[in-house]
């Protein structure tokens, strides 16, 4: 886990309202890591946009921050991060908890378990196709009570508007599971953004340890590049 701006913006806020006095204070940094309101449904609504721009400030901040010599050297990087063994088969077999949150969208309670509050180093991988989703280091503690990342691997995650017409739902862009929604403008990273993910949607594989083949189905076998 790197060092967050929650904690930095929490400073500065405190700092800010130190003239208010406590109470003033608590308001505001409580307020910082509240629930969501009608305001960042608001905000996610808008998100086509908001999408896109994040979107955009995301390969700035990218180039900014993961290229430190050339842009040559960074793509390599990025290639060697996002390589994964495939193998053509049949997808994991999903008890039936798994299989009412990844094939039809059910959300798994809020609560301190599962992968909520881990801080094991590792890479996040699909509970249903093991294609690589977060890295442990982009994991943050959003207090929300699901796990929190501020960024996906690369090309992992597919953002679609919910049907709910309001909220962005996230997928596994290898298998179309359901993994949970993101929502954006909630200043609790630098990153500005929130992948609010079901636990049971995907398996920590600890760093060091080997990463399962991508599974894609046996009839794209031959049929991709
Ligand atoms: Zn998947």
């Amino acid at each position: 886990m790197r060092p967050r701006s929650l904690t930095r913006s929490n400073s500065l806020r405190w700092t800010a309202a130190g003239s208010l006095g406590l109470i003033a204070a608590t308001l505001l940094t409580t307020a910082t890591i509240r629930p969501l309101t009608a305001d960042d449904r608001e905000t996610a609504a808008t998100s086509d946009t908001a999408a896109d721009q994040s979107s955009a400030e995301k390969s700035t901040a990218d180039s900014d921050a993961a290229v430190p010599e050339t842009a040559e050297g960074a793509k390599t990087v990025d290639s060697a991060e996002s390589e994964q063994a495939v193998r053509y088969g049949r997808y994991n077999s999903l008890n039936q908890f798994e299989s009412w949150v990844l094939l039809n969208k059910g959300t798994q309670p809020a609560g301190p378990g599962g992968y909520t509050h881990t801080k094991k180093e590792g890479t996040y991988i699909c509970r249903r196709c093991n294609a690589k989703l977060y890295n442990s280091d982009d994991k943050f503690e959003s207090h929300c009570g699901w796990p929190s990342f501020d960024d996906e691997i690369e090309g992992a995650v597919v953002r679609q508007r919910d049907a709910d017409g309001v909220r962005i739902e996230i997928l596994c862009k290898n298998c179309g599971g359901h993994l949970g929604h993101v929502f954006l403008g909630e200043q609790l990273t630098d990153k500005n953004t929130r992948h609010c993910v079901n636990s049971v949607s995907m398996k920590l594989i600890p760093k060091g340890k080997k990463i399962p083949p991508k599974i894609k189905p046996a009839a794209l076998r031959g049929k991709e590049k």
